[in-house]
Parts: structure tokens; C-alpha cells; sequence
């Protein structure tokens, strides 16, 4: 460990919507924030295509270049923004609170705002980690592109998959998407869209056997549990898009969360269980998860530590 403890007043952990607007906030607060942007800068965003419902952006705007321009605000305010990760934390005892970046560097922190969103989950077929990269991704945006004029599969039935499958059916020549019930979660619009795209496939009651092929995807096997009959579709590439988990693992143990990580705030506010940790965006909602609501509670964890922050400063005083 380095003994270069460094003390801060407003640690921010993550990246999205949600971690930026807490910069923005609490930069122009002068509580001089320092933002570890994870391993994924700008988060869930950065791997989306248009954002069509953020208000402010009439004719919408790519995700990455809106996560672009929280950033320069961000900075522009003065906020410290690092490319690394919080490894773990202790937020045992009262604050400062010690935190540790990238294995080694030693943070003491007055306030914590925890915006480390979700990340996707996956099947847990082996073949789907075997052959992950290799034509399995959780990604259509990023990974779409490799697939042009080819045939993939997508599993899922939310909102997620409804637009990858949009995405995906605009660059490949046939998507096969696989619902495992009878039915989409999707919002009507989006499974209108799936619907009514010609070279979509919609495969009911079906879930992924096994993915196939040796060094990259060459096919999937796919059963119908209503009839327990099995086929073998040939695609060259695997999507997972069946929702998220939090990314809250290095607070297991500190922080109350459900059964699923995330992580329970006081209603209304941004307060965790621990005095001066506030947490924001989808680390925290399993509900709405949505850029807006995102950036909204982010605002609000800002406020809530600069707030703290006061308090103090006045029983201290
Ligand atoms: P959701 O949790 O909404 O949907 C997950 C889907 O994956 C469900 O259909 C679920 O099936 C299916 N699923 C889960 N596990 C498995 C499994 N093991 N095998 C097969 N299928 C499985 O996640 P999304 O990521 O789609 O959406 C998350 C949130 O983000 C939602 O609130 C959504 O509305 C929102 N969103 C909004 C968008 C927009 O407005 N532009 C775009 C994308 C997301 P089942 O239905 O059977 O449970």
C-alpha cells in the first residue's frame, strides 16, 4: 500500500448519468470532486445508440456523445476525473471513510456518492463463456458491426432486446429473437418495431441449449418448452440482452441492498444506511432506470452530501 493518503471531501464512484450530474453539482458546490470513472467511462450509455426520450435533444443523440458532454461539464466545474476503479472500501466507523483505487492508492473520503450503475447478466451456458467474444456478446451496438450480412440470434424479450434487435436487423440479413415465455416485456412500441421488421424472427416459449461451434459461434440449439422439441438454428453471432445486475459487490457487507445488490436509500433522499454515503442511478433502481432518472437522482446525491457536508461544518462550529 502507498502511504500517499490523500483526503478528500466527495468521492464519486462511477461514471453514467448519474455519477456526472453528482460532479456537476457538487463541483459547482465547491466540494471539489473526485469522480473514479470505472472501467466502462460514461457507462451503459457508451453502449447504447439514440437516446430519443432525454428532454433537450429534439431530434435525440447518440449515447456516447451525450455521456461526452456530461463529461465536459463535469470538467468544466473543476471535477477530478480518473480512469480506474474504487477496489474496496471501508466504510466501517465514522468518515472520513477509507477507500483504496486501483489496489493500492489510499483515499480518505468525507462523503461517497456511489453511482456505479448495472452491468449485463448472462445465461451461464459454458459454451456462452467458452465462446464469449467470439460471436457471444451482451453488447448489439458495440459488437453488431461484425455480423453485417449475417445471420445472428438475440435472447430476451425486454426493452433491451427489442432495440437491439431493431439495431441488429438493420445490419445483419436475419435476427432470431428468443423469448422464453409466450410473451414480450417490452413496451408496445418497441415490440410493434420488432413485429413489423421483416427480417426478424420471433421464436416463442424458447430458451438457448447450448451455443455451438468450436472457435467462434457457428449455430445455437434452441428448445420450446411447451412442446420440449429442440432445433439447431446457424448464426454466426450470440446476443444476451436479459437485463442487469448492480455493480455493487465492494459495498456487500456495509451498505443494506436486496436480494439482487441494489442498494436501498432512504425514500426521497439519496441516503444509503451509512452516514455521508449517498447512492445514485441504477446502482440504486430497479425500477426506472433511465438516463433521466439517472442524472435526477444524481442531483440529489449531490445535494444530500453538500448538505451533509453543512450540517456538520455547523455542529463542528
Ligand atoms: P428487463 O429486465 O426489462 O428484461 C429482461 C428480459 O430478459 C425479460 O424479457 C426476461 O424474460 C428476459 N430474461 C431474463 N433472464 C432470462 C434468461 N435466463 N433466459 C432468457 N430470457 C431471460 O431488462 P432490459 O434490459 O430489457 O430493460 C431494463 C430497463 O430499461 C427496463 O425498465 C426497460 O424498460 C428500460 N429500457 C428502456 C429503453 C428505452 O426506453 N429506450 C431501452 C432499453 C431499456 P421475462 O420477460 O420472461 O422475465
Amino acid at each position: 500500500m502507498s502511504n500517499n493518503v490523500e483526503h478528500i471531501e466527495c468521492l464519486i464512484v462511477g461514471s453514467g448519468p448519474a455519477g456526472y450530474t453528482a460532479a456537476i453539482y457538487s463541483a459547482r458546490a465547491d466540494m471539489k470532486p473526485v469522480m473514479y470513472a470505472g472501467m466502462q467511462p460514461g457507462g451503459q450509455l457508451t453502449i447504447t445508440t439514440d437516446v430519443e426520450n432525454y428532454p433537450g435533444y429534439p431530434e435525440g443523440i447518440m449515447g456516447p456523445e451525450m455521456m461526452e458532454l456530461f463529461r465536459k461539464q463535469a470538467e468544466r466545474f473543476g471535477t477530478d476525473i480518473r480512469y480506474g476503479m474504487i477496489t474496496s472500501v471501508d466504510f466501517s466507523g465514522k468518515p472520513p471513510y477509507k477507500v483504496i483505487a486501483d489496489e493500492t492508492h489510499e483515499i480518505l473520503a468525507d462523503t461517497v456518492i456511489i453511482a456505479t450503475g448495472a452491468s449485463a447478466k448472462w445465461l451461464g451456458l459454458s459454451s456462452e463463456e467458452r465462446l464469449n467474444g467470439r460471436g457471444v456478446s451482451a453488447c448489439a451496438v458495440c459488437d453488431g458491426f461484425f455480423f453485417r450480412g449475417k445471420d445472428v440470434a438475440i435472447v430476451g424479450a425486454g426493452d433491451t432486446a427489442c432495440e437491439e434487435a431493431s439495431y441488429l436487423a438493420k445490419i445483419c440479413s436475419k435476427v432470431y429473437m428468443i423469448v422464453r415465455r409466450d410473451e414480450f416485456r417490452a413496451s408496445k412500441a418497441m415490440v410493434h418495431r420488432v413485429q413489423n421488421t421483416p427480417n426478424i424472427e420471433i421464436l416463442f416459449n424458447s430458451e438457448t441449449e447450448e451455443i455451438l461451434g468450436e472457435q467462434k459461434v457457428e449455430a445455437a440449439r434452441i428448445k420450446n418448452n411447451k412442446t420440449g422439441e429442440s432445433k439447431t438454428i446457424d448464426v454466426q453471432g450470440f446476443f444476451v440482452a436479459i437485463g442487469h445486475k448492480p455493480n455493487t459487490d465492494i459495498f456487500k457487507g456495509f451498505l443494506d441492498m436486496d436480494e439482487t445488490g441494489y442498494l436501498k436509500t432512504i425514500p426521497g433522499t439519496s441516503k444509503t444506511n451509512i452516514e455521508g454515503v449517498f447512492a445514485c442511478g441504477d446502482a440504486q433502481d430497479k425500477v426506472y432506470r433511465q438516463a433521466v432518472t439517472a442524472a435526477g437522482s444524481g442531483c440529489m446525491a449531490a445535494l444530500d452530501a453538500e448538505r451533509y457536508i453543512a450540517a456538520k461544518a455547523d455542529t463542528t462550529a
